[in-house]
């Protein structure tokens, strides 16, 4: 069969030829979504699903719904979900099972209470109810924990439970009475794609119980196409070249035998040291685990007949866990286990999902990879996820799921593999400030990178590169040692930072993502995509920002105008995928223009710190000074015999080049730069110096500081808009409705706190009188300042002037302690700017 399909059995239940929106996969995710949109008004929309309704992770799930996520979108959602969750019954009259029964996390030592009252602080920005426990209270709370070792808890009363099952049907349910058509049985074989577009899939009927001969099959065009097809999203996704970072795991619980007075109410018990959750299960009792090293599962594909299966048993791999449980909560002792579970659910390099249009495939949206928090992501992703689809455009922050996070070497088979047996536990492991993983490490390597390791540097990961975070000097390990206090680098990148004051640092900035812009309307191009005007002449560097039509903020980064019809973009690291994809979506059809991704054939050393000047004149031979190489200029000079774009410009707030060099004579270069060097003071400096001084500074960080809720006016970058140039761009409109309202009443502001040993890290509260009244985005210990800094959000009733934050006394809430601060527009450092243009 083709075209418009078969009608294998009853006419009615036969997909259509053609729908708005076609869903892969009828979890609770998928049901998730299709329910968001048929709730939006788009009903023309078909869910199909291979076996049946539940059949593939969702239907093994424990069922926890907790509130509290590492950021506040992220807890928005999970709200959103259990708020949804609560009334779904109501709604659909399909029970859902979901109470909510409160959840109690305790600690084990004293810098997981840290990070348990760090956690209650950021509750508190979230509004999300949340208490620090005592022991005692701990107990108070769930009678049934031992407090051996316990130091502290946290409650969260409005925690839940659902059943995950009637949960998905009561969505489903939802989604039907709305139009929705979900057809059980079909299982997509391809989706179609067409120019850079999905067109819709193609499908094959295998039955509800897979018994079908297949035979039947036909075709769905769409105009939207979402994969939520849990762990075998990856493998539908790659014949379009698509390379999904997902990787099923094993995933481990037992159930008890029946306990008697086991109370209903019973709150969800958290002992992460201990890798456990319990909960209460029909009168038993659920322990499930996230431990350490994890066993990845399906390397070879995920079994096509898969359906309502479970996985072997290995009692060895849980035996570590459980011979803790009977010690933390005793009645396991006395109690058999009726059932040991094992089953697969899918996992990410970073422990978040997936989420958004891919950057690959134009229309084609993906939901997948929820790590073991899919139920209580699933109202959340659903509606954020239909909304998007909706306009196109992500509706709120989320740069921690969205798919185009992820790099391609992320999503290769080996890769996801080793980092597959971390990532499980990660949920349960120490949150530790500047972690870094274990596993899948060495990928991608910068031109320099042996030499960096040889001067000491202690690697970080970040999109599958290795980058220098900071360096070991002689006789000190470069590893590090977490704690939620000064780390064991802070003197060393102290002393980094030192060198970039009062003399000259050594960055490795190759990671930096770079797009060469070429072709007669490159500069049409980026004009209506850029805040500010590209009309200027070759050899200026631009700082600017990409907008979304609503004006907020999509990308940051700096354009240097190479010649009349070529630019070359500069953009972090972290921002590759989705900045390209920007740019490229952002060209209209026909228009005259090229963009390369040259990141990895062109390495950058950034030069930083005020005898830059005289290092790079004595090794080049050209003029460095201000009148030959101002601020904001580029161009090309001679290193050794190597011919290296030179930029004048900084993001650590002092005088300093950033060098391009092509990757042939990149060492040649890094040699020439230590040797003469040392004469100069020259020191290897890493990305947490940079951070450090880049937030003393006031530089902003995309995904950090700002993001696409935020305007450049109240992030007080309106300076980079060239509000009357000709093109106009993207996002003006919106943009002038913003300041035509005048001094925003949500700004961005820098802030320091005033006692150094506080550190911010993100998420912590700014409070006025005690009221929350915003939120940090970013902290770093500022070294040249010797000052505990950050920058956050505020939110008041009136305008933010200075006079408004010079006034008023604020503070902020470091794990429960709020310690008082100070808030300003400018920068702690050189406000003036004086040692960037000197
Ligand atoms: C032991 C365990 C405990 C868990 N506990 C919790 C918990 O307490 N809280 C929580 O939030 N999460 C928990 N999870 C995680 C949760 O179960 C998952 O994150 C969630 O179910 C994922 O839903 P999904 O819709 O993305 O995937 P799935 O449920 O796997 O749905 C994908 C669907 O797509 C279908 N499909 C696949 N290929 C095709 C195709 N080609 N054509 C058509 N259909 C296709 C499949 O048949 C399947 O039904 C747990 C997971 C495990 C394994």
């Amino acid at each position: 069969m083709d075209g418009s399909g078969s009608a294998h059995g009853a006419a009615s239940a036969a997909p259509p030829a053609r729908a708005d929106v076609v869903i892969v996969g009828g979890g609770i995710v998928g049901c998730s979504i299709a329910y968001h949109l048929a709730a939006l008004g788009i009903r023309d929309v078909v869910l199909l699903e291979r076996r049946q309704l539940t059949c593939g992770t969702t239907w093994h799930a424990a069922g926890l719904v907790p509130q509290l996520r590492a950021t506040r979108n992220l807890s928005d959602l999970a709200r959103y979900t259990s708020e949804l969750f609560a009334t779904l019954e109501h709604e659909t009259g399909q029970a859902t099972g979901f109470r909510r029964n409160g959840s109690v996390a305790v600690a084990l030592n004293a810098e997981r209470f840290e990070e348990l009252r760090r956690s209650a602080s950021a509750a508190r920005s979230f509004g999300i109810e949340a208490a620090v426990l005592s022991p005692r209270e701990v107990r108070d709370r769930h009678p049934l924990v031992d407090l051996t070792g316990v130091v502290g808890g946290l409650w969260t009363p409005n925690d839940g439970q659902t059943n995950p099952v009637d949960t998905t049907l009561a969505l489903a349910r939802g989604a039907r009475a709305r139009g929705v058509r979900i057809l059980e049985g079909y299982a997509v074989d391809r989706i179609l794609a067409e120019a850079g577009r999905a067109r819709g899939v193609a499908w094959r009927f295998e039955g509800r119980d897979g018994a079908a001969s297949g035979a039947d099959q036909g075709t769905i065009a769409a105009g939207t196409v979402v994969l939520a097809a849990g762990m075998w999203s990856a493998a539908l996704a790659r014949p379009l070249g698509i390379r999904l970072a997902l990787q099923a795991a094993e995933h481990f619980y037992v159930v008890t035998e029946a306990i008697g007075g086991l109370p209903r109410n019973l709150p969800t018990l958290r002992v992460p040291d201990e890798w456990a959750y319990y909960k209460e299960d029909a009168g038993k009792l659920l322990v499930g685990a996230f431990e350490p090293v994890a066993k990845p599962w399906g390397l070879a594909g995920i079994p096509r007949d898969f359906c309502f299966d479970s996985l072997p048993d290995d009692v060895d791999h849980f035996q570590p866990v459980l011979e803790r449980a009977v010690e933390r909560v005793p009645v396991l002792a006395r109690t058999g286990i009726a059932t040991w579970f094992n089953g697969p659910e899918s996992f990410t390099p970073d422990d978040r999902y997936l989420l958004g249009e891919t950057a690959e495939v134009r229309d084609l949206f993906v939901a997948c990879g929820f790590n073991s928090i899919g139920i209580q992501s699933s109202g959340g992703a659903g509606k954020v996820l239909a909304e998007w689809i909706r306009d196109r455009r992500v509706p709120m922050d989320l740069p921690d799921v969205e798919v185009r996070r992820m790099h391609p070497v992320q999503g290769t088979r080996a890769y996801l593999a080793d980092r597959t047996r971390e990532s499980l536990g990660l949920l349960y492991a120490m949150h530790w400030p500047h972690r870094q993983p274990e596993t899948a490490r060495g990928v991608r390597r910068t031109a320099f990178h042996d030499r960096l390791v040889a001067a000491g540097a202690c690697m970080g990961e970040l999109g599958g590169w290795e980058r220098a975070n900071w360096y070991a000097p002689a006789g000190v390990e470069p590893r590090y040692e977490y704690t939620y206090g000064r780390q064991n680098w802070f003197e060393h990148s102290a002393a980094e930072c030192r060198a970039v004051r009062d003399a000259v640092a050594l960055f490795d900035q190759s990671s930096m993502a770079k797009f060469r812009v070429q072709g007669p309307d490159a500069r049409a191009v980026l004009d209506r995509l850029s805040t500010a005007s590209m009309d200027v002449a070759p050899g200026r560097i631009v700082y600017t920002q990409w907008l979304n039509p609503m004006g907020g903020i999509e990308a940051d980064l700096t354009i240097t105008r190479l010649a009349d019809d070529d630019f070359l973009v500069v953009t972090s690291a972290g921002s590759q995928v989705r900045d390209l994809a920007w740019l490229r979506e952002g060209i209209p059809p026909q228009s005259r223009c090229v963009v390369t991704d040259v990141t990895a054939g062109l390495p950058m050393l950034g030069l930083m710190g005020p005898r830059s000047r005289e290092l790079l004149g004595q090794l080049s031979g050209d003029p460095f000074d201000d009148r030959d190489f101002p601020f904001g200029t580029s161009k090309e000079v001679e290193i050794g015999c190597a011919v290296v774009r030179a930029s004048r410009i900084t993001y650590v707030g002092e005088r300093g080049w950033e060098l391009y060099i092509p990757a042939d004579v990149a060492l040649h270069v890094y040699e020439r730069i230590v040797a003469a060097g040392a004469a100069f003071g020259l020191a290897h400096a890493g990305f947490h110096a940079m951070n450090a001084c880049r937030t003393e500074k006031g530089y902003r960080h995309w995904g950090h500081d700002i993001g696409v809720e935020d305007t450049p006016i109240e992030a007080g970058l309106g300076f980079t808009c060239a509000w009357d140039k000709p093109s106009g761009f993207v996002g003006r409109e919106a943009l002038r409705a913003v300041r035509a309202r005048g001094v925003p009443t949500r700004r961005l502001v820098q802030v320091r706190v005033e006692d150094p040993r506080a550190l911010l890290f993100h998420d912590e509260p700014i409070l006025l009188d005690g009221r929350v009244v915003g939120i940090v985005s970013s902290g770093a210990y500022g070294h040249r300042l010797d000052a505990s800094l950050g920058m956050g959000w505020l939110r008041m009733d009136e305008p933010i002037t200075r006079e408004l934050l010079r006034e008023q006394r604020f503070e902020v809430e470091v794990a429960g302690s709020a310690v008082p601060a100070t808030l300003q527009l400018e920068p702690f450092y050189d406000p003036g700017g004086l040692r960037v243009k000197g």
